[in-house]
């Protein structure tokens, strides 16, 4: 049987974030910072050292989509507009509760390998070009974990810069200061999933939090738009002391930080939670105002969450974004990014 490994060799190309230490290669695109002997691959099982050369995925997706925005999501980033979203295979996490595990998991897991038959030869001029082509604004790197195929999404968004258009990525945020620098020219937007406050956690989905914590800081400082997500599991991160801890963290980098609360479902090899009752959420939000946040969202359970998908004026009040799920109803924000009734500045991207 050919494996998906075997079919991805072929999509690879020598890259370029790692130093030589020795024998083998320090690579840097993600916080493992994997040292990669001779003949071996790194922790995300995708970039490999051939001969004392570093080859990285290229010239390949394994998925291809237009997407709202607010899917990603990104609230104040251009709402409404499309964002073409690309993808390739596996990740440096191996999370239990993952909603892409038959891409992310593709090299890990027999169950996942399937999605081998995904992938699709392109080059990032075409893909550029598709973007353009469906009136996408937006190029972005998602799907599976994009700092593991970082050079491919380099060369991809500046095709796309080459034609006007924004690029973000949809990460874990498992990054290093290095990689973060090397994105900064070509980023407008970076998302972080924060998963939980609870280091042995995060050992459990195969990283560690503090490098996650330290990315939403530098990724802030560097000025790139960062908004950040929690899926709130039942009994896994879902305490009120969890919670409040993860906003006061967001608080001390900005507190015009989005976070995005949203509801998790039973999915992959994690099967015995209850899936997040509204509550849980609004409760979530009402501490993440408590903590100081500006904007606090709560999403995947539409229809059930009100208010908490709008955005308001963080000056006077008033509604300036209205969102039913990924639909935007009404949109009130000036392109200069202020309240058309106070004046007020509304942090984010708005033309
Ligand atoms: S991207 Fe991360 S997991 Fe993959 S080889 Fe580099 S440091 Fe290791």
């Amino acid at each position: 049987m050919i494996s998906a490994a075997n079919i991805l060799d072929a999509y690879t190309r020598p890259g370029r974030l790692y130093r030589r230490r020795g024998e083998g290669l320090d690579c840097y695109a993600c916080a493992h910072r994997c040292h990669i002997r001779p003949g071996r691959s790194g922790a995300c099982k995708v970039r490999s050292n051939r001969d004392g050369e570093l080859y990285v995925p290229w010239g390949y997706v394994s998925a291809a989509h237009v997407d709202p925005v607010e899917k990603k999501p990104f609230f104040h980033l251009l709402p409404g507009a499309r964002a073409f979203t690309f993808g390739m295979l596996g990740c440096n996490f191996h999370c239990s509760f993952c909603q892409n595990w038959d891409t992310s998991q593709v090299l890990r897991d027999e169950a996942a390998s399937g999605s081998a038959g995904y992938i699709q030869p392109v080059t990032p001029q075409q893909l550029a070009d598709l973007a353009v082509r469906y009136g996408a604004p937006l190029l972005v790197s998602s799907y599976n974990e994009p700092l593991i195929t970082a050079e491919w999404a380099m060369d991809v968004f500046a095709a796309g810069q080459e034609r006007g258009l924004r690029c973000a990525m949809v990460s874990n945020g498992y990054a290093t200061p290095e990689v973060l620098a090397e994105l900064k020219p070509y980023l407008t937007a970076y998302k972080v999933d924060l998963k939980t406050l609870q280091p042995a956690h995060y050992r459990e989905l195969g990283g560690r939090l503090q490098p996650v914590l330290d990315s939403i800081r530098a990724a802030h400082e560097l000025g790139l738009w960062v908004e950040v997500v929690t899926l709130v599991i039942p009994g896994f991160n879902d305490s009120l002391e969890e919670l409040a801890g993860m906003a006061e963290f967001l608080v001390s980098v900005s507190p015009d930080i989005p976070w995005h609360l949203t509801a998790f479902h039973p999915d992959y090899r994690m099967t015995d939670p209850p899936p997040t009752p509204a509550a849980a959420l609004q409760k979530g939000a009402q501490i993440g105002r408590k903590a100081g946040l500006r904007f606090v969202y709560a999403g995947n359970l539409p229809g059930q969450l009100g208010k908490l998908e709008d955005t308001r004026c963080p000056g006077c009040g008033a509604l300036l974004v209205r969102r039913r799920g990924f639909r935007i109803v009404e949109r009130r924000v000036t392109p200069q990014g202020a309240c058309p009734d106070c004046g007020a500045a509304v942090p984010g991207v708005w033309a």
